[in-house]
């Protein structure tokens, strides 16, 4: 089937990879959507001609309406926007590729509209996991993952007659780009450096939970949620060569893995074709110009975000909200210059402890728990 995409959050760097795959697959585009960066995006709809454009920011908005004026395509703006592009009756699939929590609602208004979802949007798992697969499942909606760790669980699923049949999810890491740094060399880490990651090309933010392992603990959250399982099935070990994307352990102790390049174009594609498969833009690899593989255990002690967020996932109910909700904010200060390297974990650890997590909340309930953790965070 060839399918028609809404792209939320084209001009980042899964967006991007998003078109270059519906440009090698030649699918249509009927939406795409950025927050302030207008200028990629007329470029964009100059290219793929989508029949709506939105900025979520207001200003950048009436910008892409100026620069789009000689064309058909209509513009909107602000969140309503992307709630619109997330519901298009011509898009058949969404891709979320927003980043951090501003995906949530869109995610929502895409599983109510019952498209397919092809989510590189972990933020949203994690906030409201229980809240989105219930409404994907209530709507018909399917969630697809992005994430390469999470297509890799889902390629090496594809086989599985009977959940009951799998012993464990192992998710793997590559580590990041302080893999064996010690906690001592890790305080004097600046933005520059851990937006350096070895294996991948990646917007700032997951740049940075790569770098202190939150985004493995995020994709922990994420695996739970995609594929029903409780956090003692799933486990994490670092492999530092990116090249097996994550494994699934059957009961009679079978482990089925899925290898690849590093370039998640791969995982978009899969996220679009599947059940099919197609030829696309990706190199392949050549297991004799392979790396030797290797697996060792994360150094929780290190990276403490690691076992936060396992911790989060342990408690469940808001406290995965909190614990996102606090990471995005203390990242955004370290980001800003304003928060030391270790000072992200120190205040995602005050935020779970200060804010009591409420058991199976609705939209609102996620919604305050993320505000909450965010204004604890900036007002320490
Ligand atoms: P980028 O920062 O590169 O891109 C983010 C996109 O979202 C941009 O189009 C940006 O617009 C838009 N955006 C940012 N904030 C808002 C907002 N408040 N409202 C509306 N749109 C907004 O991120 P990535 O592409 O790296 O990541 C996107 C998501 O995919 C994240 O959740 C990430 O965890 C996940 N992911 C990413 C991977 C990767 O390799 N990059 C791998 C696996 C998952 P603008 O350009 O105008 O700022
Ligand atoms: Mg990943």
């Amino acid at each position: 089937m060839r399918r028609t995409l809404s792209i939320l959050g084209s001009t980042g760097s899964i967006g991007r990879q998003t078109l270059e795959v519906a440009q090698a697959l030649d699918l249509p585009v009927a939406a795409l959507t950025a927050h302030q960066n207008a200028a990629l995006l007329e470029e964009q709809a100059r290219r793929f001609r989508p029949e709506l454009a939105v900025c979520a920011g207001p200003a950048a908005a009436a910008d892409l309406k100026v620069r789009l004026a000689d064309t058909p395509v209509r513009v909107a703006a602000g969140p309503e926007g992307l709630l619109e592009a997330a519901a298009l009756p011509a898009a058949d699939t969404v891709v979320t590729a927003v980043v951090g929590i501003a995906g949530l609602e869109p995610t929502l208004a895409a599983v109510r509209a019952g498209k397919r979802i092809a989510l590189a949007n972990k933020e949203t798992l994690v906030c409201a996991g229980e809240l989105v697969m219930d409404q994907a499942e209530e709507y018909g909606a399917e969630i697809l993952p992005v994430d390469s760790e999470h297509s890799a669980l889902f390629q090496c699923l594809q086989g599985c007659r009977d959940r009951g049949e799998v012993r464990r999810l192992i998710l793997t890491a590559s580590g990041g780009p302080f893999f064996g740094w010690s906690r001592e060399a890790l305080a004097e880490v600046t933005p520059a450096q851990a937006l350096k990651h070895p294996n991948w090309s990646m917007g700032a933010k997951i740049s940075v939970d790569s770098a202190t392992l939150m985004n493995k603990g995020l994709e922990y959250i994420e695996a739970m949620r995609l594929y029903h399982m409780p956090p003692e099935k799933i486990s994490v070990v670092i492999h530092r060569e990116s090249i097996i994307h994550s494994l699934v352990e059957y009961c009679d102790y079978a482990v089925l893995a899925q290898l690849g390049a590093a370039d998640m174009r791969l995982p978009i594609q899969y996220a679009l074709t599947w059940p099919e498969r197609t030829p696309g833009p990706v190199r392949p690899l050549n297991l004799l110009e392979c790396p030797s593989l290797t697996f060792q255990a994360p150094d929780l002690d290190a990276f403490p975000c690691l076992g936060l967020a396992l911790e989060a996932a342990r408690t469940g109910g808001t406290a995965t909200a909190v614990l996102n909700g606090a990471n995005e904010a203390a990242v955004g200060l370290f980001l800003a210059g304003k928060l030391s390297f270790p000072g992200i974990a120190q205040r995602v650890a005050l935020a779970l402890e200060r804010l009591p997590a409420v058991q199976k909340p609705g939209l609102t309930e996620v919604l305050g728990a993320d505000q909450a953790a965010r204004a604890l965070v900036t007002d320490l």
